[in-house]
């Protein structure tokens, strides 16, 4: 399937175009167009509120670690929370 904007091929069961986003199926696709912004802005806020229980979560198991004296899980909550704590910053700086 062709797009009648720009003319890219597409899937044939695309609603839009892959290159330049433009409606490929009629009306049915223009409502969901509308819905999109609306669930965009809900996504990232579900993802934003995982990474901050992964930094949360990550860092008090990093310390919990630390004072049982697991080096091996200090490390591995280490990476979990400074990855959490990562994309935390990142989501919120580029709202
Ligand atoms: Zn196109």
């Amino acid at each position: 399937m062709e797009c009648l904007k720009c003319g890219a091929k597409n899937r044939e069961i695309a609603r839009f175009c892959d290159n330049c986003g433009a409606n490929m199926s009629g009306e049915l696709a223009e409502s969901v167009q509308l819905e999109r912004p609306r669930l965009h802005s809900l996504m990232k806020l579900d993802w934003l509120l995982r990474f901050i229980s992964m930094a949360i979560l990550g860092s008090a198991l990093f310390i919990v670690s630390l004072l049982w004296d697991m080096s091996g899980f200090a490390l591995l909550f280490l990476c979990i929370g400074g990855i959490g704590w990562a994309f935390t910053l990142y989501m919120l700086s580029h709202r």
